[in-house]
């Protein structure tokens, strides 16, 4: 199969690393035209050079308003619509709840919910025009049980899950589907990434840390092995696609099993 989003354009949030690259990967090998964007310039136009097959790079710091926008105009500008746009760029937000403070919550926001919100906001427009479109919204298992993720990190990232079912409502009439996918324990570089800092770890220390993490996330789900952000690809390739065409509003767990474990508290 190599053809499942032909004629598609699509635009990546967080496409420079991780599960945002390997969409990027996948929705080009499907035939999108494809913008990723991140605040990686060096790593994001190496990859959007890997991938080949028209794939652009845009500098875009999620937190910030103007960039949200100016992503999904030039997406508009170098390709002529916008078919799919997945809100995904994210990392780590949070601190233990008696060292938090104001500039965490607004961070906090600004990277996890804020993005979301204004991302689906300026794509609408261009959606409408186009006769319709397909927001995935990345949420996080973090959002579905306790222990996955710190209290702010899961109440922002249930905040997502819930306003794509809702966002989804509102334009459900305009032929725009809107879907959160709920990936858990996927090996990618989140693991060590702080909260604000990009990723500038080399290709082989991304590499040796990875290897380490793959072994103990394996260990942690009922299917005994590893998630990779490929999976997570496949899962919003299914929902960007023609098969997804009567799915909206629907929050699609990724996890190996993770959330049917029971989980003694700490
Ligand atoms: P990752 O490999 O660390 O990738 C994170 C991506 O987000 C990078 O491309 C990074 O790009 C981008 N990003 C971070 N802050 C940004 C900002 N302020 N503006 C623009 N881009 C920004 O992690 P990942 O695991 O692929 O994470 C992708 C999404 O999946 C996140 O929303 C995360 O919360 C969610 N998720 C992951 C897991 C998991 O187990 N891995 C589980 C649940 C949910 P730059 O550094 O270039 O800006």
């Amino acid at each position: 199969m190599a053809d499942r989003l032909a004629g598609k354009v699509a635009l990546i949030t967080g496409g420079t690393s991780g599960i945002g690259a390997e969409t990027a990967k996948l929705f080009a090998a499907e035939g999108a035209k494809v913008v990723i964007s991140g605040r990686s310039k060096e790593k994001g136009q190496a990859l959007a050079d890997a991938i080949g097959q028209g794939t652009l790079y845009v500098e875009a710091d999620v937190t910030q308003e103007d960039d949200i926008r100016k992503s999904v105009e030039f997406t508009v500008a170098e390709f002529g619509k916008l078919d799919i746009l997945f809100n995904n760029a994210g990392g780590p937000v949070g601190a233990p709840i008696d060292e938090i403070g104001q500039e965490h919550i607004d961070y906090g926001v600004r990277l996890l919910l804020s993005s979301v919100i204004l991302g689906t906001r300026y794509a609408i427009e261009p959606m409408k025009a186009n006769g319709g479109g397909c927001i995935i919204n990345n949420s996080s298992i973090a959002a579905l049980r306790h222990r996955q993720g710190d209290p702010l990190y899961s109440s922002l990232k249930a905040g997502v899950t819930h306003f794509s079912k809702m966002s989804g409502i509102e334009l459900g009439g305009h032929n725009i589907r809107v879907n959160s996918i709920s990936p858990g324990a996927i090996a990618t570089p989140i693991f060590w990434g702080g909260s604000g800092r990009a990723n500038t770890l080399s290709d082989e220390e991304n590499e040796r840390k990875m290897a380490k993490l793959e072994k103990s996330l394996a260990a942690s789900v009922p299917l005994e092995k590893t998630g990779y952000a490929l999976d997570i690809a496949e899962a919003a390739l299914y929902l960007a696609s023609d098969a997804g065409r009567f799915v909206t509003c629907h929050d699609l767990v990724v996890d190996g099993g993770r959330t049917s474990m029971f989980f003694e508290p700490s």
